[in-house]
């Protein structure tokens, strides 16, 4: 099993960038902080800098002014090549070479560190368990051309994993799978996530990918201003501004219902006891661990005013639809565990 790693932080301090002949600036005095195992997402819509400021900070783009700092060394005190090597870096469509085997794509970095080759083979092998290509064996010498879009993302993401960089940039990494698949690796990745702890900042213009996979989320207004930077929760019940309001939509409300669970909104009293057992009515039964959203989904296609809450098989005790509705407010804390 990989190592647990908290990684480093990642901070923006003052960045801005004008690319040759704009007038407008891509990224306008950006300041942000991406604490060491946080998982950020960079939203907004297209045009706002997203790319510019993920670019930055592997340089693949030039600072105008300010700095950006990993721990606490400014990405100018390195090289370029000895500052990509302690970034992992995955993009859309996986960005494997094609004429390399998985296992070649996955050993790329530590080919360049040296890594000798028993080591490869073990680090490799335990990569691919790590995103969940097993056994390992039936990978290794296959090439990106005969994996499914899903499988080449899960390589490209062990390949950025490999050398334990201690902060990871994303840029849509899962822009080009169909749902369900995008679904699938965006759950192994959030799992890997919270084994590995990496720092990690990801690129997407989906609101409902962030909702699900950020600690907190940094809104990015066109003219690269930053609009907001908070957890989901309270992105979604305080936005900043009628900006931020607009951008998450008219289903505000409803993204809210999908970051708590059932069983969150539970009290005691609803909590089995000697309430009146509704089974043999027409309230559906729901599991603890649904979201509010999926919940008030089945309630609502059960024309019921509630439901029986059950886990692991076992009746919990039951929910009103009052309750379903009824988003406690945010604590401030992270909300890491809840998937919409
Ligand atoms: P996003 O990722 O949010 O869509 P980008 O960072 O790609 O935004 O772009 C921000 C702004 O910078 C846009 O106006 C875009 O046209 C401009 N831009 C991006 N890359 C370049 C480039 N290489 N040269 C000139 N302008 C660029």
């Amino acid at each position: 099993m990989t190592q647990l790693s908290t990684g480093s932080s990642i901070t923006f301090d003052h960045v801005s960038k004008v690319y040759p002949g704009a007038t407008n600036p891509a990224l306008d005095s950006l300041d942000l902080k991406v604490e060491a195992g946080e998982l950020v997402c960079l939203v907004g819509p297209s045009g706002g800098g997203k790319t510019t400021a993920l670019q930055l900070v592997n340089r693949l783009v030039d600072l105008t002014s300010g700095d950006i700092r990993i721990g606490d060394r400014s990405i100018t005190d390195h090289s370029v090549i000895e500052l990509r090597r302690t970034i992992g870096y995955a993009i859309q469509q996986s960005g494997l070479f094609p004429h390399y085997t998985v296992a070649e794509n996955i050993a790329t970095v530590p080919t360049i560190l040296k890594w000798d080759r028993a080591r490869i083979r073990e680090r490799t092998a335990e990569l691919l368990e790590l995103v969940g290509l097993t056994p390992v064996d039936t990978w290794l010498s296959r090439y990106p051309a005969q994996l499914s879009g899903g499988q080449q993302q899960r390589v490209g993401i062990a390949r950025a994993l490999a050398a334990d960089p201690p902060v990871m940039l994303m840029d849509e990494p899962f822009g080009a799978l169909d749902p369900i698949t995008r679904v699938a690796v965006q759950d192994e990745f959030l799992d890997i996530h919270r084994r590995v702890g990496k720092t990690t900042l990801f690129v997407t213009h989906d609101i409902d990918e962030a909702i699900k996979m950020a600690d907190r989320i940094a809104i990015l207004k066109p003219g690269g201003r930053l609009a907001q930077f908070d957890t989901p929760a309270e992105v979604l019940s305080a936005p900043a501004d009628d900006f931020v309001a607009e951008f998450l939509g008219a289903e505000r409300g409803l993204k809210r219902l999908a970051l708590t669970t059932v069983g969150e909104v539970l009290t005691p009293e609803r909590r089995d006891a000697a309430g009146a057992d509704r089974a043999g009515t027409d309230w559906p039964v729901v599991e603890a661990t649904m979201t509010l959203r999926e919940a008030l989904s089945l309630v609502s296609a059960a024309g019921a005013e509630g439901a029986t809450v059950h886990e692991s098989g076992s009746r919990l005790g039951e929910v009103s639809l009052h309750d379903l509705v009824t988003v406690p407010t945010p604590t401030g804390e992270g909300r890491k565990g809840v998937r919409s």
